[in-house]
């Protein structure tokens, strides 16, 4: 029998789960000025490794079997996923493999053999990786542990809805960041359950988008992949999508795209305003209000997913400089004005 979708109880379980690795964060007060209802900031560049995903991949190795966890676990993640399953498993003692391509850059290996993962290179591209993954997986009984559709991984993210809820009960709407829809699938099922009435709304970028994509087209399509200040919301969602497909079409009540120019804008307030260097995936909330795509009907909350952004984004941003994207220029002084 197939897995089901996770519900509330899945999440309230994957909150005991996580207790002890992943960290139970704030909501910060925004203070973006001429706001007509109050701004939430759920911060999730306090966790360990900077970002959400350490939730999903917590609850996901923690819940392993024995035999499964003495064998390990196996994923291909470059960036916030991999680093979150390093940690996960090193923090409960499971060994981790995490496959990365040829292409990707020696900072972020290092940063996934620090935690203590073995560190296979393979291939030349994302895909050859998982090819990898896939095969020791097979080879070795190693459990693959996905981004972001499965049904652990959807309930650890959704955590932060039990917290957001306890600390807002007054919440009106969630801005949740948009790529695999692991996060917003989970923060969906926890929130609707609580609270039926609230709004939720998926952010992404303009170009490369497959969620958006996939629920426009009513099935999992490919999209071709561009770059993006928002670069952890990229990649497909999968033409075997499973869940995060099905969950986002059912609970997400709207979608908004945004330009790279706003995304730079996002990044900028969040780190002259709001004292938070972010990556672009986690200023889509930011970006959002600031061109006025969404409006605060009443007390909202965005998720600010991630803080692991490169050091040369960073210093951009801290001196309102354009960032180069692809082959245009995103943002400047001309974006600085709130
Ligand atoms: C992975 C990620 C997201 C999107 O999460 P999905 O579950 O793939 O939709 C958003 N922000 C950051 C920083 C991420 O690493």
């Amino acid at each position: 029998m197939p897995d089901p979708a996770p519900d509330l109880a899945d999440i309230r379980a994957a909150a005991r789960a996580i207790a002890g690795v992943a960290a139970r964060t704030p909501a910060l007060t925004s203070r973006l000025p001429g706001l007509p209802n109050p701004l939430f900031l759920k911060d999730e560049t306090r966790q360990p490794t900077g970002a959400f995903k350490l939730r999903g991949a917590a609850n996901a190795l923690s819940r392993l079997s024995p035999e499964q966890a003495a064998r390990g676990v196996v994923c291909c993640s470059t960036g916030n996923h991999g680093r979150a399953v390093a940690h996960a498993a090193r923090d409960l003692g499971i060994p981790a493999t995490v496959c990365l391509s040829a292409l990707v850059p020696p900072a972020k290996v290092e940063a996934v053999q620090s935690l203590g993962a073995r560190v296979i290179r393979h291939g030349r591209s994302q895909d050859e990786a998982r090819e990898e993954a896939d095969r020791l997986a097979e080879a070795e009984g190693l459990a693959p542990v996905p981004p972001f559709d499965h049904p652990r991984v959807i309930a650890g993210q959704g955590t932060i809805s039990l917290e957001l809820l306890e600390d807002l009960p007054d919440l009106e709407t969630i801005l949740i960041p948009l790529s695999g829809g692991g996060l917003a699938a989970g923060v969906a099922v926890g929130a609707k359950a609580l609270k039926p009435s609230i709004r939720l709304i998926g952010l992404t970028m303009q170009t490369g988008a497959a969620m958006h994509a996939s629920l426009q087209a009513g099935h999992p399509v490919e999209v071709e992949e561009a770059p993006s200040l928002a670069d952890s919301l990229g990649g497909g969602i999968g033409l075997k999508n499973r869940w995060t497909h099905a969950l986002c079409r059912d609970l997400l009540d709207e979608v908004i795209l945004l330009s790279e120019n706003e995304i730079w804008r996002g990044m900028h307030a969040l780190h002259h305003v709001e004292g938070l260097t972010v990556e672009g995936a986690a200023a889509v909330g930011h970006a959002a209000i600031l061109s006025s795509r969404a409006t605060l009907t009443g007390p909202t909350a965005t998720l600010v997913t991630g803080e692991n952004l490169p050091p040369e984004q960073a210093q951009a941003i801290a001196r309102s400089q354009p960032i180069q994207i692809g082959d245009q220029l995103a943002g400047g002084p001309e974006w600085t004005t709130y």
